[in-house]
This record gives C-alpha cells, structure tokens and sequence, in this order.
C-alpha cells in the first residue's frame, strides 16, 4: 500500500510510514494512491462472513502487503473483539450499535486497531512512541484504553476542560501507567491545534518519536470501514439490499470511512452527514463556500468541530467536485433543541434510548426520507456512544432505562489525574520537554 498528501499527490510512502507519522510534513493527510475494489463475489455473499472474516478481507483489500496476513488476522482478531450489531426499529429504520468496545464508542475500533498496528511495526530497541492526542471527547478514552499497558508507548491526551462528559473524563484521567491527560482551558479545535504544531516542531520531532492517534491517523479510519461491509452484510440477510447511512459527523472521520467502503465496491445508496449546529460542511452544500468556523458547544459534544479535519480527504476522493459529493452524500445540521426532542420521540417511538450524537443521526434519516421520498430503503443510523455516557440528557423514564455497563462502573472513585493548562504552544512544548 502507498499513500499520498492530499497537499502533494506526487508523495508516496508505505503504510507504516504513513501510521507513525500520521500526519505528512506539508500538513495534508495521508490517502491511498489505490483503493482496490473488492471482488464482486465477496459483496455478493457478504452476509456468509463474520465480523471478523469481513475485516480481514477489506483490510486485506486496502492495505495489500504492508504485513503479513497471520499478523493482520491476527491483529484484527484481538482489536475487533466485540460485536457491531444492526438493530432492527421498524420496517425501514435500523440503528448500527457501535458502543459495544471499552470505551462504549465507536472509536475503540479505530484505536485498538490502530495501537496494535503501531505495536506491530516497532522494532526492537527504538525509543518510546509518543502519542498525542486532542480529544473532543471520546477519542481520547478510547485511545486510553486502546493503548493501555501497551509496551514502549506513552500517550498524551489533550482535552478542553469542562467541554466532556464526566464518564468521559473519567475515561481520560483515571488510568495512570503508560497514560497521562492535560486539560486545556481552551475548544477542542485549540487541543487539536497544539497537537498539530507539536508534528511539525523541529525540536519535538527531535527529542521524541511522535505520533498521532487522531482520527487523522490512516490506521484509526481503516478499521472503521469494516462494520460498514458488516452493516450490510446483516442486512442482506433480512433481504434488504437498498441501504442509507446516517452518520453523526464531526471531524469526519467517520463517514469517510464509509465512503472509503463505498469505495472498494459497497454498494450503498446515500450516506448522510449529519452534524449539529457545528455546520460547515452542510453550510458548504448550500453555499458552495467551505467556510471553517471556531467551534460552538453543544450537546453533542464530540461533534463539536469547526474545522473538520477529514473533509479534504472526502474531496479528494471525489476529485474535488461538490457535485461529485452530492451524488453520494446528503449533509443536514439540527440543533440541540431538535436534539432533545429526537431522543424523546426515539424513545416512544421504538423505546429505544440514545445518545445525542446518535440522535441527529436519526433526524437526518427522517429527514432524508421526507425529502426524498424514498421509503423503502433501509434506513441505517450510526450510533456512535453508549447512551449512558451523557447522563445530564436524560430525565424520568428515559434515565431509568439507561443501565450502566460494567467498563463504567469500575471506574467511578478513581481519583483524577490530570494537569491542567492554557492554550499556549509554548508551554505545551516545554512541559512536553520537561516531562
Ligand atoms: C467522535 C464522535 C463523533 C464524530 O465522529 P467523526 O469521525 O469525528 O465525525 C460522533 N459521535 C461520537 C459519540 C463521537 O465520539
């Protein structure tokens, strides 16, 4: 496999290059000159293969022979250890349940396969790997747990304080060995900034091995395109075949992985990028006008991005066409008071509870429908975080119905540990230094 800069399409390293720096020197992001299509016979009888079957198949398909196959299944065999299971709602509404992993998120799946992918390629005797992070709010807890323990690696979580849940903090800040959190008294965008100058700091770069564990890094979004195959794959088998997805976007990680999917040959009929008021990509399909914005609060927290990283690599898979996109992708933003009523409507709905980001997924899907006036198809909504990780959402009935999974409970009493911080490089950099 070689990847290019979306900034310099000349570029071409191999995978593992790709994984440690995760962010090329001229600041693009890292894509794949080929994305080989998948043989019509495997999307043909998808629904004969497991989980992790599937995400051998498509990992094989993208990354060709950058490792060898025993350590690819391998890899995926312990990163991909817990289901992704399509729930049925109605007759044409279904949810992709992704919070079942360690950190009740869907991106446990991205950063345990991204951890062992870098565990992979160390070599023996090379200095620690230094991993940064700025988290809006789940990245960080599922790349805490992702990395845990894991040798000659230490991570370094970056997240705006007061602006995470406090299940979510209490994923970042309580688990010491190879983890430390620093709070920034600033926007996910200002975390995301640091991390951002520290790449492409001399100095830095010098003194220690950095990597990023951003959705950014090309190992956190490979992984994400398998539970769209088995999405499908559980859909064909109740026949359904003409499939929408609805995905809670925020730096766009997410549906670009699904787009990548699509890609390689799944055959879905929309997908639609659904964001709350942080709306510059739906901005961007009504105005023609990508216009970055600094990021507004809101109940979806881990949406909360301005700047969406991972669009320019949705582009470039389009060959920078917006009509292109618009072919392929619909782009809806709600507001939290929208919010609020979905999760209530979902819940008499189909007595169903889920988390806010998880609800503008749905919203878009209703949406969608009414626009479009397509019925039929299988309407399909991520949901991307464990409803119980936003307890300050829920009231009466709908809290009574959210049960604490166990990878919670222990948590809770764990003394905090996290140091706290401006939005200032450098003092970002000397405590990097010093520390
Ligand atoms: C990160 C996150 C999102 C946004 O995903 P992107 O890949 O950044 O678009 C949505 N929902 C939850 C719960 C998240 O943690």
């Amino acid at each position: 496999m070689k990847l290019y800069s979306t900034n310099n399409p000349a570029l071409s390293v191999d995978f593992k290059e790709a994984v440690f720096n995760s962010l090329p020197q001229d600041k693009g992001l890292y894509m794949p000159h080929e994305i080989p299509a998948l043989e019509q016979d495997f999307i043909d009888n998808i629904d004969s293969y497991s989980l992790p079957e599937i995400a051998f198949k498509v990992a094989k398909n993208i990354l060709q022979n950058a490792m060898p196959d025993e350590d690819l299944k391998s890899i995926i065999d312990d990163a991909i250890d817990f289901p992704a299971p399509v729930v049925k709602l109605n007759d044409n509404t279904y949810v992709l349940e992704l919070f079942h992993g360690p950190s009740l998120a869907f991106k446990d799946f991205g950063a345990r396969f991204m951890s062992r992918i870098m565990s992979h390629f160390l070599e023996e005797g090379e200095k620690t790997l230094n991993v940064l992070v700025a988290t809006s709010g789940d990245t960080g807890g599922a790349v805490a747990l992702g990395f845990l323990g894991v040798p000659n690696t230490q991570v370094t979580i970056l997240y705006p304080k007061g602006k995470v849940s406090p299940i979510q903090e209490l994923q970042l800040t309580t688990n010491g060995q190879n983890i430390r959190a620093i709070e920034i008294d600033g926007t996910f965008d200002d975390c995301q900034a640091l991390v951002k100058q520290a790449f492409v700091d001399a100095e830095l770069n010098e003194r220690f091995r950095l990597t990023s564990a951003n959705s950014i890094n090309i190992s956190r979004l490979i992984p994400q395109t398998f539970y769209y195959f088995n999405a499908y794959a559980q859909l064909k088998k109740e026949g359904k075949s003409d499939v929408i997805f609805s995905v809670p976007s925020g730096n766009f990680g997410n549906i670009g992985a699904g787009l990548l999917a699509w890609k390689m040959g799944l055959p879905v009929k929309q997908f639609i990028a659904a964001t709350n008021v942080n709306d510059t990509v739906p901005a961007f399909f009504k105005s023609g006008l990508y216009e970055p914005k600094p990021s507004i609060a809101t109940l979806s927290n881990a949406m909360d991005v301005g700047n969406p990283s991972n669009w320019v690599r949705i582009m470039t898979l389009f060959k920078n066409e917006l009509d292109e996109v618009k072919r392929v992708v619909s782009a809806e933003s709600f507001t939290d008071e929208q919010t609020r009523v979905a999760v209530q409507e979902v819940f008499e709905k189909f007595d169903y509870v889920v988390c806010p980001h998880t609800a503008i997924a749905w919203l878009a899907v209703e949406d969608y429908r009414k626009v479009s006036g397509d019925y039929s198809s299988a309407g399909v909504f991520l949901s991307t975080a464990h409803p119980c990780k936003f307890p300050d959402v829920y009231e009466g009935a709908i809290a009574l119905k959210v049960e604490i999974p166990e990878q919670v409970r222990s948590l809770e009493g764990k003394p905090k540990q996290a140091v706290e911080m401006g939005a200032d490089f450098d003092v970002f950099k000397s405590y990097l230094l010093s520390n």
